[in-house]
């Protein structure tokens, strides 16, 4: 590890995720498109924001000057087929986990959302449309450290219906994802995933949501899934991959269970540093999770990320560190 930026081009696209600075938008950046649930058109604009300020989503459609949502875990809500975040006044958003995977993926810090609806585009179902909007627009570095929460004992959490989530030290952002489903098409996949600058962008971006047919007109019932179609989701129905163009990549059930657990870490606030386990993930497994690390406060610290990249992977500063401290 070195602490050292390691800013460089990858072809078009400018890869930061390690420089020790914070970063924000160069400018304004707008994307609109059904949303999943509702149905609704929806526009949301990406602003730059000042150091220190977060992600923030505000509700443009609200006549409320409370409609600032602050995407904290205190402000999370569990529900199982979504992210959602309702602040004190109670006004909520839904849907914005693909949006947080690629500020946690992209190493972004700050940035206020204005939305105009009830929730955020769902676009083509993963994050590859938000993600090439912002390497075209380029990102800004601040001048503030940026901040990293840092694993130092392990966390773990289950679910009724076998859901396991484990956090524990390591060097760098790890996340080891399971899933199991009784459909062949999908059955089980494994993915190990080291983050690392550009690894986002390569591996997970473009990794679609997926749902299983019998499931959608129950969803529909419920008032759910009602902008939900092929164009931004892969259907199964009993083995078979329903979209006539197929899969991206024979694994990208896993990948996007992958997008969507970087996306809900993201409610820490900080890049995390640290080892995610998990079997059956989702967004209600995740909120448990995160309440839970948040509870056990000798369980973590979070340090400017010049102290992070000191730090070994059992969270401890190792000797060297400690010497070069004491000069
Ligand atoms: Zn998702």
């Amino acid at each position: 590890m070195t602490l050292e930026s390691k800013t460089r081009q990858r072809g078009a696209i400018l890869v930061i995720i390690s420089q020790p600075m914070q970063t924000t938008l160069n400018a304004p950046i707008s994307v609109s498109g059904i949303g999943l649930h509702s149905g609704s058109y929806i526009t949301a604009t990406l602003h730059p924001a000042d150091c220190d300020y977060g992600i923030c989503f505000h509700r443009t459609d609200v006549d409320d000057r409370d409609a600032i949502i602050p995407a904290t875990i205190d402000n999370a809500v569990e529900t199982p087929l979504c992210t959602r975040i309702e602040n004190a006044a109670g006004i909520k958003v839904n849907t914005i986990e693909h949006f947080m995977a690629a500020f946690h993926g992209l190493g972004i810090d700050n940035v206020r959302i204005d939305v105009d609806g009830p929730e955020l585009p769902i676009l083509d179902g993963s994050a590859a449309q938000i993600v090439e909007r912002i390497h075209r627009q380029g990102l800004c570095i601040q001048a503030k450290p940026r901040r990293t929460l840092v694993i130092k004992k392990p966390v773990e959490v289950s679910l009724d219906n076998g859901a396991t989530a484990r956090l524990e030290p390591a060097d760098s952002l790890i996340l080891d994802v399971t899933i199991d489903f009784d459909d062949t098409a999908i059955g089980q996949q494994h993915l190990y995933y080291h983050h690392d600058d550009g690894q986002f962008a390569t591996d997970l971006a473009s990794a679609r949501t997926f749902c299983l047919y019998k499931n959608v007109e129950m969803m529909r019932q419920a008032g759910l899934a009602q902008g939900g179609s092929l164009e931004n989701a892969i259907v199964v129905d009993d083995g078979e991959i329903m979209n006539p163009d197929g899969l991206r990549t024979p694994d990208e059930f896993v990948r996007h269970k992958a997008l969507d657990c970087l996306g809900d870490l993201y409610l820490l606030g900080a890049t995390l540093r640290g080892k995610l386990t998990t079997s059956r993930p989702g967004h209600a497994l995740s909120t448990k999770l995160l309440q839970t690390l948040m509870a056990a406060t000798d369980a973590f610290e979070i340090v400017d990320w010049s102290s992070a990249a000191m730090l070994g992977g059992n969270g401890q500063l190792p000797d060297t560190a400690v010497a070069a401290k004491s000069l």
